[in-house]
């Protein structure tokens, strides 16, 4: 894993196969290999929709995964890894692992980059203050966030399983919300840089994507997310891809999502708009 030849501004890919703080299911350690073998697979090739060819645009190096997470502190070793990327300039896209990871990523981004505005597509909040006992559940990451200061807006999309803990904190931590019901494609979001972006995967409707742990139906579409992807203007700091669980996704549908979700994240960052 060499990070010292980062280069200011390139966006090095990451995977982080750590799963402990899941709360129904384990699985989404194995994600980073599939979304890999996705990405690469000869049934698809590497353009983006905006036909920029990453096979060839350079910009972004895959650094392969976090190696040996059980360990005693793992969320150290990954605010280490992150911030030895952000440290050289360069962004990080980073492949989970549970939603508990975008905790420690988040720690490191926002030791360089101050006023943070966090994209986070979920079905869930994952605002709990605690479950079952653990303050780092995959459930609780963004409390842990906006306790801290960490972001100065956080703006959640495809939500729907709001429940009244989870909407007093939404409250009391001013998260804008905006439900699956209510989305829309003319709704703008207002984002403005440094932009962080957290998707996870079950933001999508089962129907497009059965490989995550908490299915959850009425959800976004691919187009959907994509387009709220492709509209984004702002200069993207890092993101995360988190919550794939290759245990439960038929026909690999949910990692070849995951992995076109990667090709336009890659896009929009490469993109002029959002350099560093
Ligand atoms: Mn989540
Ligand atoms: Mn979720």
């Amino acid at each position: 894993m060499n990070f010292d030849a980062l280069e200011s501004g390139e966006i090095a890919v990451l995977g982080i196969p750590f799963d402990d703080h899941s709360s129904f299911l384990k699985g989404a350690a194995k994600a980073p290999d599939r979304i890999r073998e996705a990405l690469h697979s000869e049934s698809a090739n590497l353009c983006t929709e905006s036909v920029l060819d990453l096979s060839i645009s350079g910009g972004w190096s895959d650094l392969g995964d976090l190696a040996e997470l059980g360990g005693q502190e793992p969320f150290q070793q990954i605010e280490t890894a992150v911030k030895r990327i952000v440290d050289r300039g360069a962004r990080p896209l980073l492949l989970g692992g549970d939603h508990s990871v975008t905790y420690p990523i988040v720690r490191s981004i926002a030791s360089t980059h101050q006023e943070l505005t966090i994209l986070h597509l979920d079905a869930h909040p994952d605002l709990y203050d605690e479950l079952d006992g653990n303050r780092l559940s995959h459930a609780c990451p963004f409390a842990r966030i906006m306790e801290e200061g960490l972001a100065n807006r956080l703006v959640q999309v495809g939500i729907r399983t709001m429940n009244l803990h989870q909407k007093e904190q939404a409250e009391r931590f001013g998260v804008e919300v905006f439900t699956a019901g209510k989305w829309n494609p003319t709704v703008d979001l207002a984002l403005e840089g440094p932009l962080y972006i957290s998707v996870d995967m079950d933001v999508f409707d089962p129907a497009f994507a059965p490989g995550v742990a908490h299915l959850e139906p009425g959800g976004l579409s691919s187009r959907d997310v994509f387009g709220i992807l492709q509209s984004i203007q702002a200069r993207v700091v890092g993101a995360d891809i988190v919550e794939l669980n290759p245990d439960r996704d038929p026909s690999d549908i949910t990692a070849m999502l995951a992995a076109k979700v990667l090709k336009e994240l890659l896009s929009i960052m490469l993109d002029g708009t959002s350099g560093a």
